[in-house]
């Protein structure tokens, strides 16, 4: 499988065409942004970590009957993944208080919910991510109603998941932020990405953060955290 034209650069990663018009090469960055983009940064190897843990998490979810667009490891940082037509929307599920839940509702992190919860960001980097619900995203049509159903389904059932998987590695999975597309027959399949950019990992006995936040904050050690993660992980799939 080849690489073909650059179709984007984000802020973590580039995204190929392939000889496949159903399939895409994405690329994985050290770049680190946070804010909206108001903060940039390198995290050294982060690109390999992110690619690697993503393939691995998904590939483990597909097992568990969740379909998603992975398709295969190419190298440390490409991966070969179906081409989706992305839904604009920010899936979050939160399992513990953090991050802009707890400033919202002016909490303090660590509080353990009963049950998780859902929200959704229309994704739209000049409107800034702004929350909304769901009857906002049907309005906008961007989404259908049995759509927005597979995905909060398919959401609460990666959290079950990953929720388990991350506890046998001595992680808690704090909360993390999904994006689902629609592939050439008009289902719903994950995609993007799962790593420690896109979730809360804390270390199950000692509360250390495993993930981003170590960058948004500038706390020390954001690599090894990323590799420490990672070992865990390798480990355990
Ligand atoms: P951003 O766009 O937020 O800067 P990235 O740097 O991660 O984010 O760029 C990757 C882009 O590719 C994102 O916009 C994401 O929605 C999109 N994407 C992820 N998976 C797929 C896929 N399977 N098909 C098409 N687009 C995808
Ligand atoms: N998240 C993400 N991309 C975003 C926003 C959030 O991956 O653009 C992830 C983030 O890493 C965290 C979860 O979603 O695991 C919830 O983030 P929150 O809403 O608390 O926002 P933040 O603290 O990043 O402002």
């Amino acid at each position: 499988m080849n690489k073909g034209a650059q179709l984007y650069e984000g802020k973590a990663k580039k995204v190929f065409a392939t000889d496949d018009p159903q399939l895409l090469i994405v690329s994985y960055k050290d770049d680190a942004t946070a804010f909206n983009g108001l903060k940039h940064g390198t995290i050294e190897g982060k690109g390999v970590i992110n690619n690697r843990m993503s393939n691995a998490l998904m590939h483990y979810l597909e097992k568990k009957g969740i379909p998603t667009h992975y398709v295969e490891e190419l190298s440390d940082r490409d991966t070969v993944v179906k081409k989706v037509e992305i839904v604009p929307l920010e899936v979050i599920i939160r399992n513990i208080s953090a991050g802009s839940f707890a400033k919202r509702y002016g909490v303090k992190e660590g509080i353990v919910f009963d049950s998780p919860t859902i929200e959704f960001s229309y994704k739209n980097d000049e409107l800034g991510d702004p929350l909304i619900n769901d009857y906002h995203a049907m309005a906008l049509k961007l989404a259908t109603p049995e759509e927005i159903e597979d995905i909060k389904k398919y959401a609460f059932q990666i959290n079950d998941e990953l929720k388990a998987f991350w506890k046998s590695c001595g992680v808690t999975l704090v909360d993390f932020k999904l994006e689902f597309g629609r592939v050439a027959d008009g289902s719903i399949v994950l995609a993007d990405e799962i790593s420690p950019d896109t979730c809360r990992l804390w270390d199950s006995k000692t509360g250390e953060k495993l993930d981003k936040d170590r960058f948004r904050r500038d706390l020390s050690g954001v690599e090894d955290a990323y590799q420490e993660v990672m070992r865990r992980l390798e480990e355990k799939i």
